[in-house]
């Protein structure tokens, strides 16, 4: 199931402010279109229009059912945090429902590393 959580408003360090729909997660097997944001590098991520400045500002759980694979992409900067984000409830949960399932559970930092694991499994 992809999750939307909510849509922010997020000021840039240069002062402009943009939109940013924050998803919690994202199912290509349900959401096809969404793969495209997924490999564009933009989900979860804030781009300013006036600097240039983009950077990710939520983790999400990429999930496709139907190559069993489900990815935890976790934001660069929140890469030292990674003790107290394994602790998470709802994250445990989530983990134990797909491995029931068979799914492949990995973790990455930063979009970068998604989109190689994503191109790597189809091979
Ligand atoms: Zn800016």
């Amino acid at each position: 199931m992809t999750r939307i959580l909510n849509e922010i408003k997020m000021m840039c360090i240069c002062g402009n402010g943009e939109k940013v729909t924050i998803y919690d997660s994202v199912n290509v097997t349900n959401d096809p279109q969404l793969l495209e944001k997924v490999m564009k590098k933009i989900i979860n991520m804030f781009i300013c229009s006036k600097c240039g400045k983009n950077e990710q500002v939520h983790t999400f759980l990429y999930h496709d059912m139907n190559k069993k694979l489900a990815v935890y992409c976790y934001p660069t900067v929140r890469a030292m945090n990674y003790d107290s984000l394994s602790r998470d409830k709802g994250r445990k949960e989530a983990e134990q429902l797909l491995s029931s399932m068979g799914t492949d559970i990995r973790v990455v930092v930063g979009q970068d590393d998604l989109i190689r694991l994503i191109r790597d499994y189809n091979n």
